[in-house]
């Protein structure tokens, strides 16, 4: 029998590593969502974004939506703005793949950069995860910039410290001011 070998030790060690290793891999990451939409009915959009994330994105908490001036390109409609906190198993490239695929299902076609859209779905923090690749950016790199984002993010964690800047959301919110943002819903 081959559990009367003297490997038999070997053998379950290495299933107990590996078993630990899946658990590792399978653990939740905490993350950090903006929903962003300034065209059509938003607060339908702001909706169906949400009612589209799959079961593997388990949301936690939702910001108030803020009404807020368009960034980067003046000469559009508002814009609504939410945050919602999740639990996620996705990996990070996963998680992106999966938002962008909401944002063309719900109906979004390419514009200009910083133009309208029907709805943009950001990821702003997966834990402390810090990365930079062509494709995918973590933190978010203008998540210290937006008002509309440190807004609604200060709202569900006022003291979640940025990986990289060493700041709490509310000094970065302190920083940049809250001029443009107003509580919609
Ligand atoms: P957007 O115009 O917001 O839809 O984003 C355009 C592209 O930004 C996406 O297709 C991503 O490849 C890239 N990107 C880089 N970092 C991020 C991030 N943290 N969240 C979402 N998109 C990102």
């Amino acid at each position: 029998m081959w559990f009367c070998s003297p490997l038999y030790p070997f053998v379950i060690s290495f299933l107990l590593w590996l078993n630990c290793g899946m658990l590792i891999v399978m653990s939740l990451a905490l993350i950090y969502i903006s929903l962003g939409t300034n065209l059509g009915d938003r607060m339908v959009n702001l909706r169906l974004a949400q009612a589209a994330l799959p079961p593997e994105i388990q949301v936690m908490a939702l910001s108030s939506v803020y009404e807020t001036e368009p960034w980067g390109f003046p000469d559009q409609p508002p814009f609504l703005n939410l945050v919602l906190k999740a639990q996620t198993s996705l990996s990070a490239p996963a998680l992106l793949a999966t938002l962008k695929s909401i944002e063309r299902n719900l109906g979004r076609r390419p514009t200009f950069r910083y133009g309208p859209r029907l709805i943009d779905l950001d990821i702003l923090l997966y834990g402390s995860l810090v990365l930079d690749t062509p494709m995918l950016t973590i933190p978010h790199p203008k998540l210290a910039e937006r008002a509309f984002v440190l807004v609604p993010m200060a709202e569900l964690d006022p003291d979640l410290v940025h990986p990289i800047l060493r700041k709490t959301i509310l000094e970065l919110l302190t920083q940049v001011g809250d001029k443009g943002v107003t509580r919609f819903a």
